[in-house]
């Protein structure tokens, strides 16, 4: 055995070295254990971002889906019960790779409910749970094609970006299509002119949407400067449609024979009315609408979004996992600093939102209008207190605009 004198490894002599441990042959020191350590740490984080992730796809039951959904989306059950299962079914046919006699159908999804509910998140934070590419593309921007404007296969280019032009993962990435009640048939009567915002993009999406062969040009794309067109398959692409569908609740009224009441009441009962009535709402109600049948044919999973009341609005700002206070607090901790909220500027916080008609998202733009001033001066510590909530929003009428 070696005499105790260095270290086997760096060579430091006995007295330089700190704890000098021995083994059958050599000895170690206490930095190189530490430096062996990380190496070690390093190693198997590496592994763990190498791993299955990428190749093999691990498809999470409904229930996981959900419980992950919970993470980030506040309320919302019925949205997050019906898309879990729709996306497990979509995922589970795709693994399957149309082996079975029979084909399963495809599951995308509509999404109906007032703005900034957590629509775009729902379908985002799937994508996140999947790991698969994720695009968001606002329906009222695509045209057919020959019009100005940008035609549907324009979706896919998003996709195939967001993919990092790996076509394969672009072929089961996530499309989320916002504002689909924009494109509705105006009336009942088509007109004699061609209906370029509306019907004709509705019949443009069909394709896309049921599963077709898109030669898609990559636009910009640095990766393949000399690549003209790339083939993609949308046969198990998601699409994920959401949107406001405003005054749907008479025609859900209409059909379940009853009348809406509450317009021009007190907001509370016109809030319950609408809540309920979304709640029933059916395929026959986006075609009164305005959608065409077949476009509802191809999204056969409907489902809705609850208003945001003061307490989800309360529960978004402190909960989530990228909750907006959490997200704050962190950003002065990293100062060293401490930034706190009383439960009462927390409510009034929400109030605000409520009373600016900015829903979830107005949230951030107030704690913005709120902090600025502290994130500008960095003091030690920070209470935002009700009365200073109300002393910085009296200051900026933009938001009272927005
Ligand atoms: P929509 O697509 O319905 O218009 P978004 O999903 O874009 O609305 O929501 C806007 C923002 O509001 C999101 O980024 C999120 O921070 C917040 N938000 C909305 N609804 C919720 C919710 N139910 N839970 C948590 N955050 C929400």
């Amino acid at each position: 055995m070696a005499e105790a004198s260095q270290c086997s490894f760096c060579g430091r002599p006995k007295g330089d070295a700190g704890l000098l441990i021995a083994g059958l042959d050599a000895h170690i020191c206490e930095s190189c254990i530490e430096q062996a350590h990380e190496i070690v740490l390093e190693e198997s984080r590496q592994g763990q971002e190498d791993g299955p992730a990428d190749n093999s796809f691990e498809l999470p039951k409904p229930k996981d889906i959900r419980a992950h959904l919970d993470q980030y989306v506040i309320g919302q059950d019925a949205a997050k019960k019906t898309l879990s299962v729709a996306v497990y079914n979509h995922y589970k046919r795709v693994l399957k790779g149309g082996v079975d006699d029979f084909e399963i159908e495809k599951s995308n999804v509509i999404l109906v409910g007032e703005t900034g509910t957590g629509k775009t998140l729902l379908a985002r934070t799937i994508a996140r749970i999947l790991n698969v590419p994720f695009a968001i593309v606002d329906a009222t921007v695509l045209t057919e094609a020959g019009y100005v404007g940008e035609d549907v296969e324009s979706i896919l280019t998003r996709l195939l970006q967001a993919a990092d032009y790996n076509v394969e993962a672009a072929q089961r990435g996530i499309i989320f299509i916002d504002e689909i009640d924009k494109i509705a048939r105006k009336s009942d009567n088509p007109s004699i002119t061609r209906d370029v915002s509306g019907e004709g993009v509705q019949q443009a999406l069909l394709k896309l949407l049921e599963g077709t062969k898109v030669n898609v040009p990559p636009k910009g794309g640095r990766k393949h400067p000399d690549q003209k067109f790339v083939e993609v398959d949308t046969r198990d692409i998601l699409f994920v449609a959401g949107g406001a569908f405003d005054g749907i609740q008479r025609h859900i009224a209409r059909r379940l024979n009853t009348q809406v009441v509450g317009y021009g009441g007190s907001l509370r009962r016109s809030e319950i009315v609408q809540e309920n009535f979304l709640s029933a709402i059916a395929p026959q109600d986006l075609k009164a609408f305005g959608l065409i049948p077949e476009l509802i044919g191809r999204m056969p999973v409907l489902t809705f979004l609850e208003p945001l009341t003061r307490d989800t609005l309360l529960r978004i700002l402190t909960e989530p996992k990228n909750a907006l206070v959490k997200q704050y607090t962190h950003l002065f901790e990293m100062d060293g600093l401490s930034l706190t909220f009383t439960p009462e500027a927390l409510e009034l916080i929400a109030d605000k939102a409520l009373e600016f008609k900015l829903g979830a998202r107005g949230l951030r733009s107030i704690c913005e209008a709120i902090l600025t001033d502290a994130m500008y001066e960095l003091p030690e510590t920070v209470e935002v207190t009700a009365e200073m909530v109300e002393e910085k929003l009296s200051k900026t009428d933009g938001l009272r605009a927005a």
